[in-house]
């Protein structure tokens, strides 16, 4: 089942929702343990002690009490005696009822028959008094005191208990809460790291489709529209690919329809303009009778500009030709270099002409497998362009390795580090395995911008030239030239910079 964006971002929220939740929950349980804890401290050993206390107050005054009876024989101090008494019963029995501990309750348990017995004995002197009998005050005297000091003894050990207790219930509280943190500690650390994967999963299974399209949207931008996206998932973004590939075929036969077009029309235009130049060279000559000096300039006007025309129909035609996978190259073994002397031989005048200064450090080279015709064409090109595009007194040097590795240099780069061609070197990565030959053309040239290094291989691109000057060309050279590279299994990109200069590089695989 394929999840929608939504659907995948809710779900890694809810998990990481459901996880802290679960780390609250826990930690909100053993805070109401703590508290469970601490107020049974409080309210109940605390009390335990205070009652202790308390009793052996009573004990003391009802001791006294009985003391002062048995001396003053008065009924009122034994009311008085009763009424403590009472008071110590009713204490013993809240302070039975607040205790949980079972070792307490066999001390109060005690605490209760020793206190009968002190009753007892106060009772039986009581009656000996009221009978005015003679008796021994002495041993009744002594008799209490070992009861009542009993009982005292008793309850310093209720409270003696009562701390240990305490003792252990802090100990315990202490341990339990450092179980606590460390099984939360836990817990949060699972919780965050199993959300940060889960996390991590759902925005790459959402970034790798994006990138995929990104590089498709690349590749249209450079005027290839061939090769389906295949993208599934999510739902969104499939729809997505598939209207991508929708618009890849419709922009693919436009571009068809424009080649043929172009096919045909330059086919239509080639013979007539051949006419026209013929017949305009013929009329210079003097072959249709004498001419004066303004028609020869008119003449030799129309000359030019046909010449123009048949180049750009030349250019046009070649390029629908490459296009349309109809150019039938002729690939031989060849060293490049005596293929870039030539074209140099060639494009002499022209760098003469601005006075340029050519260094061809290109020496004897592996050979590669190429078409001489095309490959001529591509130097031709570069090399050209590179005069066309340096002012006079400029420079441009030719150089060449054999590599390791087949070029794949997408990113076209332009900024200060690039442009030495030691760091372009650095930059470009190494992606199928084989080895190539490069060649560099560097020159002193007006640079390109960054933003238009890709742009000037798209057929009918050019630079916008400064405010004053003319597009100088067709536009069409340099799409032709990464046609025919790329049909030779090799590669072509540039570097540059504004006012300094542009490097072009073309990589070819080696014949072997
Ligand atoms: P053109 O016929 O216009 O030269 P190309 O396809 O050969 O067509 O070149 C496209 C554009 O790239 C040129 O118009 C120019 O703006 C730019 N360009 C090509 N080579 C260079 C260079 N060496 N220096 C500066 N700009 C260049």
């Amino acid at each position: 089942m394929q999840l929608s964006i939504f659907a995948r971002l809710i779900i890694s929220y809810l998990m990481l929702f459901s996880m802290l939740a679960g780390v609250s929950l826990y930690f909100i349980y053993h805070l109401s343990r703590f508290n469970q804890i601490t107020r049974s401290i409080i309210l109940n050993d605390t009390s335990i002690i205070e009652y202790s206390n308390q009793l052996s107050d009573i004990l003391l005054s009802e001791s006294r009490s009985d003391r002062k009876f048995v001396v003053l024989k008065d009924e009122a101090l034994y009311e008085n005696y009763l009424q403590m008494k009472n008071e110590f019963n009713q204490l013993l029995n809240k302070a039975f009822a607040k205790t949980t501990s079972d070792e307490i309750k066999n001390y109060l348990n005690t605490i209760g028959v020793q206190h009968q017995n002190f009753s007892r004995l106060v009772n039986a002197e009581r009656e000996l008094i009221q009978s005015s009998k003679p008796y021994s005050s002495d041993w009744y005297a002594e008799k209490k005191k070992t009861v009542a000091s009993d009982i005292i003894e008793q309850l310093k050990l209720i409270r003696r208990t009562n701390e240990k207790d305490v003792f252990a219930k802090i100990i315990n509280l202490s341990e339990s809460s450092d179980r606590a943190r460390n099984v939360s500690i836990l817990i949060s650390v699972f919780a965050l790291s199993t959300g940060l994967i889960v996390a991590f999963i759902i925005t790459r299974s959402i970034k790798k489709p994006l990138d995929v399209m990104k590089a498709k949207t690349v590749d249209i931008s450079q005027g290839n529209f061939k090769g389906d996206l295949e993208v599934s998932s999510p739902p969104v973004i499939a729809e997505l690919a598939s209207a991508i590939n929708t618009m890849c075929h419709r922009l693919q036969e436009v571009d068809d329809m424009k080649s043929e077009f172009f096919s045909h029309m330059s086919h239509e235009l080639r013979t007539p303009l051949a006419s026209i130049k013929e017949g305009t060279t013929m009329l210079l000559e003097g072959l249709g009778g004498e001419i004066s000096e303004k028609q020869q300039r008119i003449l030799s006007i129309v000359i030019q500009e046909s010449n123009r025309l048949i180049e750009l129909v030349n250019s046009l035609l070649d390029l629908s030709k490459i296009e349309a996978g109809m150019m039938n190259y002729h690939f031989t073994s060849t060293d490049l270099s005596a293929l870039v002397k030539k074209s140099l031989d060639a494009l002499a005048p022209l760098a003469e002409a601005k006075n340029l200064s050519i260094s061809n450090n290109i020496g004897i080279l592996l050979p590669v497998k190429v078409d001489h015709e095309r490959m001529l064409q591509v130097f031709r090109n570069i090399i050209g362009n590179a005069i066309k595009f340096t002012p006079e007194n400029g420079s441009i040097k030719l150089e060449a390795n054999v590599m390791g590795s087949i070029v794949d240099y997408r990113s076209i780069i332009g900024d200060d580090k690039d442009f030495d061609s030691d760091n372009g070197k650095r930059k470009r990565e190494a992606k199928a395995g084989g080895s190539f030959v490069e060649v560099e053309v560097h020159d002193t040239g007006i640079g390109i911008p960054e933003e238009d290094l890709a742009r000037i291989f798209v057929k009918f691109q050019q630079v916008i030239p400064a405010k004053g000057e003319k597009i100088k060309g067709t536009g069409l050279g340099l799409a032709t030239v990464k046609q025919i590279i790329q049909d030779h299994g090799g590669n072509v990109w540039a570097t540059s910079r504004v006012g300094k200069g542009s490097t072009f590089y073309i990589t070819l695989p080696l014949a072997a």
